[in-house]
Formats: C-alpha cells, structure tokens, sequence
C-alpha cells in the first residue's frame, strides 16, 4: 500500500525524521489559510497523487503569497496529473500540500528497503538527488553508497555516519544526517514499510538535513497490525477494478486488453496470458482467484471482469486441485445467473472430477463454451470475439 507525500510526512515528524513545515489542503481558501499560517516568503504547493515526477510534470508550484498559493491549488485540484511515472490519463488530484520554501544547499537521495538477494533492509544513499536512482544505479553505480542492516542489531550509527562521511557532510550536517537516518530505520521497522524513499533529501544553507519529498509504501501482509496506517489508504489513487477486487482477496492486476481472465495460481494466470497473447489477443486483466476460490469468490471476480467495458470475452482456466472440478463448476453457473453474461466464455477445467464438472456445465444452459486444453481455450476466445 502506498501513501501521500503530505502522509509520510506526517509519519516522519512522529518519529523524529525532519520535514519542512506544511499543511494539506483541499481547496484554494484552504491553500491560501496554509500559506499565511506559514508565514514565509516563499510556499510550495504541491500535488498529491500516488506518482512521482511531480515536479516536472508541473504539479509542483513555487510561489510567494498566500494570494498565490490559492491560484496554484484552484490549478492543480479537481484536474488529473500526468507524469512519467503515471499512465495517459493521470492521477486525480484531490488534495495539495503547502509547504514551507526550504533554502537547498544540496539535494542528495535516500531510501530504505529490502534486499531480497540478500534477505536483509539496506540503506541506500546517493549524492544525486532529484535524479531517478534507476538512472543513477545504470550510468554512476559508484555514486550509489550501501549499508546492510543486520536485523538483530537494527541501523547501527557507525553505519550511518559511513553513509554521511560518502555523502561528503560537514560539521553539524553530519550530526543531523545520523539522527535522521537512525529515525528513519527506526520508522521503517515500526511501520513494517516495504519501502522509504526520499529524493530529495536536502541539506539546507544552515545545516540542516530534511525530507523535502517522501515515497512510503507498507507491506500489506503487515497492515492487519496497523490499522491506523491501513485508513491512510485513498482508493481514488488506484485502478478502481483492483479496488473493488482487494475487497474480495483478489490478486487481481488491470491490464489494457480485452480477454478477461480468471484463473487460479499465479503461475498459471501468467501462462494463459501468454497464450491469450500468442492466440492472437490480449488480457484485460491478470486475476489469481486462489486455491480456494469459493461461489462468492468466483461471483466477485466474474463481475469485477464483466463490469469492465474493456472486456469483449471471458476465458476461465481452472485447475482443480484442492477446489474439485465440479464444485468450480457450479460456482461459475450460480454466478453466471447473477451476473449479465453479456460476452463470449470459455471455460477450460482440468484436474480432479472434470468429467462431472463439464458435464455441469453443458446442461447449464447458459453460452459456455468448454476446452480441452490451455491452447485450445485461448484459439476458442479469441476465435469467438472477432
Ligand atoms: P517529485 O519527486 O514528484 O517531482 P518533489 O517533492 O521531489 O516531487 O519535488 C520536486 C522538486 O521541487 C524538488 O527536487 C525540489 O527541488 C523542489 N521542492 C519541493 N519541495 C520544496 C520545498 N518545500 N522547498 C523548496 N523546493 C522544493
Ligand atoms: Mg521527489
């Protein structure tokens, strides 16, 4: 699960990690209160969406008064930003954070996250700030500086000075930058993230070390311990099918074609969007229902499918493993009659009582068409929506 910058700053000031002053917004007169609250000379005031490459998407606003601040809200909000990290359409923007202008000495990058080589957190700093690390780690790697974490010992504070030593800090801004970093592991830890990313991480004209930006991503296998992070959740920031199929358990990832999927283990929902593709056409989705896709399950997952204006035919491929083939079966026909079956199906079962599960199937009544095999399925769909 991902946050806004506004709440990973927020979370970053609970535990020490130093932010510039700021306030969200939801509105102009909000932004224009935030501004004069600040009282500096200078506010940015900047888009909250789930994306990056804010700034030269142009949802980054520098300006100097609260007046402003108001103009640059009413510009950003309620419209959807676009950015490389974005697809065409963007991301709405329903909020804004109005910050404090911080005096930059330097930017510089900084993250933590998993090294799943190595099985260990690892502290990642980079001289380059504001620059994509992708770009960094491919045409400087040497300006990339490292620390593992050993999970009993947690960030050790030598291993935070190592990091401010190879950033070349000085004086005050070494002291800032080990206190920054110690808190931000700690964070880490507490928070159960998956990932922290600040880029830029500045050292200002007096020598002070701040978050200017904040990338938060938790692991959702650990939210059921943090609810209050789990509420943090905006579901306007992603693709309203995955939404709706969270609700439900789903593994579920909308793609741009038109075959809707549904199928159980995720090696298996990967081969048939291969042969989808080799067939010819292309998946709307990926959707993992699971070993043990019950009725309500399946009825879910058909409707999320149907419900996408996207999806000229549906291919379900089942192998009935734990789940027996007939008891799919009828999981599918009581939710094909309380779903609209408005396009093409193919149904490909395999494994324990398929027999009796096609069988179910083919006295149904329902439009289902049934295949023997992977291949055969995907020629099917395809051959049925042209
Ligand atoms: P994004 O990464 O989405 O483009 P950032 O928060 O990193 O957004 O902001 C982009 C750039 O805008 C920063 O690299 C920095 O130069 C400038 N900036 C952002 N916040 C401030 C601030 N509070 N004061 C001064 N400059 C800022
Ligand atoms: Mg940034």
């Amino acid at each position: 699960m991902n946050i806004h910058e506004y709440q990973a700053k927020e979370l970053f000031r609970k535990f020490g990690v130093a932010v510039p002053e700021g306030f969200v917004a939801a509105n102009g007169a909000e932004a224009e209160a935030a501004a004069t609250k600040l009282g500096t000379p200078v506010v940015v005031v900047k888009a909250q969406v789930h994306a990056g490459g804010r700034g030269k998407a142009g949802g980054v606003k520098v300006v100097k008064s609260p007046a402003a601040a108001r103009e640059a809200a009413d510009a950003l909000i309620g419209k959807n930003l676009v950015t490389f990290q974005t697809d065409a359409k963007g991301q709405p923007v329903n909020k804004v954070y109005v910050e404090s202008g911080v005096d930059i000495a330097r930017e510089l990058y900084l993250a933590i996250t998993l090294d799943r080589g190595q099985g260990r957190l690892v502290l990642m700093a980079s001289t380059e700030g504001g620059m994509e690390i992708e770009e960094v780690a491919h045409s400087h790697p040497e300006k990339i500086f490292r620390e593992t974490i050993d999970p009993a010992l947690g960030l050790m504070p030598y291993q935070a000075q190592n990091i401010a030593f190879a950033l070349g800090l000085k004086g005050d801004e070494i002291k800032n930058a080990i206190k920054f970093m110690m808190n931000l592991a700690k964070a880490y830890t507490d928070l159960d993230c998956a990932m922290i990313e600040i880029n830029p991480l500045v050292i200002t004209g007096q020598g002070g070390v701040m978050a200017l930006d904040g990338k938060v991503s938790f692991d959702d296998n650990a939210l059921f311990r943090h609810k209050d992070i789990a509420e943090l959740n905006d579901t306007t920031q992603s693709d309203s099918r995955e939404v709706e199929a969270a609700k439900y358990d789903l593994n579920y990832v909308g793609l741009e074609g038109e075959i809707g999927c549904m199928v159980n283990g995720a090696g298996l929902a990967m081969a048939t969007m291969d042969v989808i593709k080799f067939a010819g056409s292309e998946p709307a989705n990926f959707l993992d229902v699971g070993g043990g896709a019950d009725e309500e399950k399946v009825t879910a997952a058909l409707k999320i499918i149907l419900g996408d204006p996207q999806v000229k035919g549906v291919l379900i491929n089942i192998f009935g493993g734990i789940m027996k083939c007939d008891i799919i079966a009828n999981g599918i026909v009581a939710a094909c009659k309380t779903v609209n079956l408005s396009v093409p199906m193919v149904v490909r079962l395999e494994g324990t009582n398929v027999e009796l599960g096609n069988d179910i199937l083919a006295k149904s009544g329902l439009p289902i068409i049934t295949a023997n095999s992977l291949a055969d399925g995907a020629a099917k769909i395809v051959a049925a929506i042209k």
